[in-house]
C-alpha cells in the first residue's frame, strides 16, 4: 500500500507543483509571452520561459529582457552543473557520504558553511546529518516503511551536525563513522540564490523562479511592480492561503503535505525531528518564509515547521530584520509576522504577530 500510495501522493505533488505555478504566473500577470508587461517607455520587454525536472521536482524559470534566452542557458546549466554536486544519491555528496570524508568543491564547502551555521542558530532542528533517518523511513528509495523504534534510535547516535569537521581553507570534510548528509532541505535555496547570481551577471533585472515551490525573484515585474505569489494550501489542492507581494526575495514553503505517505490510517512526512527521529509533530501544517538569502530562507522553513508555532515566532522575533514567515497550523490558523503586514493578502482570516 504505501508504495501505492506514496506514486499517487507524488503524481499529486507534482500537479500541485504546477498548480502552483500556473497561479504565480497568472497572479504575477505573466501567463503570455510579451504579455503587456509594459516597461517605462511603454514596451513590453522579450520573455523566456524553460521548464524541467531537476533535483528531484519540478522547476520553472521566467525570465525578462533581452537578454533573456541566453541568460535561460546559463541557469539551466547551472542547474545541472548543482545538481551533480548536490545529489545524496549520485553527486560529489554520495560519493562524500560513501568515502565518511572528502576536499569538496566550492559551492558544496558554502552550502556545508550554510547549513552548519543554521544548525546551530536553530538548535538542532536544522540538521543535515539526518540522512540516514530519512533513508530509514524510505523517502529515498521510495519504499516508504515505518521503522523500529530501535532502529530509530540507533540511527540518531549518529544525527549531529556539530561532529563534521571542516576546513575552510582546503575544503576538506571529514564526517564521522555512520554519519552522512542530506542537502534536500537547503539545496534549492542554494541554487536558487546561484541562480539570481548568474541571471545578473548576463544583465537580467526581472525574473521569476521557481523550484518545486521555492520561489526566487530577482526584481519586480518587467513594469516595476512586485511579483505576487501564492502559497498553497495544505489541505485543499485548488485554494490558497494567501498571496505576498513581493520584489527581490525569496518565498520558500515547507510542509508535510510535500511528500508523505500513510500507514495505518497515520500520516508520515519528510521533515524529520533530529530530537526523535520521527515526522516533526509540532503543530504546524506549513510554513513559509520570506527572506532574501534563498538558503537561508529554505534551511529556515524546515527548521521552523519542525520547531512549532512557539519556537517559530520566539525565533522571528530574535531574527525579525532577517526574515518573516507564514505559519500555518495544523488547526487552521493563519498568522504572518509584522514585515508581511502589507503585502500578504488572504480569503481567510489571519493573524499578525509583532
Ligand atoms: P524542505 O522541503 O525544504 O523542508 O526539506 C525537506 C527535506 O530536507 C527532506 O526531504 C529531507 O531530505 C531533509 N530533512 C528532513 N528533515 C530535516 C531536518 N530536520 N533538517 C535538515 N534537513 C531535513
Ligand atoms: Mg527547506
Amino acid at each position: 500500500m504505501n508504495m501505492k500510495n506514496g506514486g499517487k501522493k507524488r503524481r499529486r505533488l507534482v500537479i500541485h507543483l504546477i498548480l502552483l505555478f500556473s497561479l504565480c504566473h497568472v497572479l504575477a500577470g505573466c501567463g503570455r509571452k510579451q504579455d503587456g508587461f509594459s516597461t517605462g517607455d511603454g514596451s513590453t520587454p522579450p520573455v523566456e520561459k524553460r521548464q524541467m525536472i531537476a533535483m528531484d521536482t519540478f522547476m520553472q524559470l521566467q525570465i525578462y529582457g533581452e537578454n533573456a534566452k541566453t541568460a535561460a542557458d546559463a541557469a539551466t546549466q547551472e542547474i545541472a552543473r548543482l545538481e551533480a554536486l548536490f545529489s545524496a544519491q549520485d553527486g560529489e555528496v554520495a560519493r562524500l557520504n560513501e568515502a565518511h570524508g572528502g576536499t569538496v568543491s566550492e559551492d558544496t564547502a558554502a552550502l556545508l558553511q550554510k547549513a552548519v551555521q543554521l544548525y546551530e542558530e536553530t538548535d538542532g532542528a536544522f540538521d543535515i546529518t539526518i540522512y540516514p533517518v530519512v533513508k530509514a523511513w524510505g523517502f529515498i528509495d521510495k519504499e516508504y516503511r515505518v521503522p523500529k523504534i530501535e532502529t530509530i534510535l540507533q540511527l540518531l547516535e549518529a544525527v549531529d551536525a556539530s561532529a563534521i569537521g571542516f576546513d575552510a581553507q582546503t575544503g576538506r570534510v571529514e564526517l564521522p563513522e555512520r554519519a552522512e548528509l542530506d542537502f534536500g532541505g537547503i539545496a534549492k535555496g542554494y541554487t536558487s540564490d546561484r541562480l539570481i547570481e548568474v541571471l545578473k551577471e548576463n544583465k537580467i533585472t526581472s525574473a521569476m523562479l521557481n523550484l518545486g515551490g521555492n520561489v526566487a525573484l530577482l526584481g519586480g515585474k518587467p513594469d516595476g511592480s512586485e511579483f505576487k505569489i501564492a502559497i498553497a494550501h495544505p489541505e485543499e489542492q485548488e485554494k490558497y492561503l494567501g498571496i505576498v507581494s513581493v520584489k527581490d526575495t525569496s518565498v520558500i514553503t515547507s510542509g508535510g503535505y510535500e511528500r508523505f505517505f500513510e500507514r495505518d490510517g497515520e500520516i508520515y512526512h519528510h521533515i524529520i525531528d533530529p530530537a526523535t527521529g520521527y515526522p516533526a509533530r509540532q503543530g504546524l501544517a506549513s510554513v513559509t518564509i520570506v527572506c532574501a538569502d534563498g538558503a537561508r530562507a529554505d534551511g529556515l522553513s524546515t527548521a521552523l515547521f519542525v520547531m512549532g508555532k512557539e519556537k517559530a515566532v520566539s525565533f522571528w522575533r530574535e531574527h525579525r530584520t532577517e526574515f518573516d514567515c507564514v505559519l500555518y497550523t495544523a488547526e487552521g490558523g493563519l498568522f504572518v509576522t509584522g514585515g508581511l503586514k502589507d503585502c500578504f493578502s488572504s480569503a481567510y482570516e489571519f493573524q499578525v504577530i509583532e
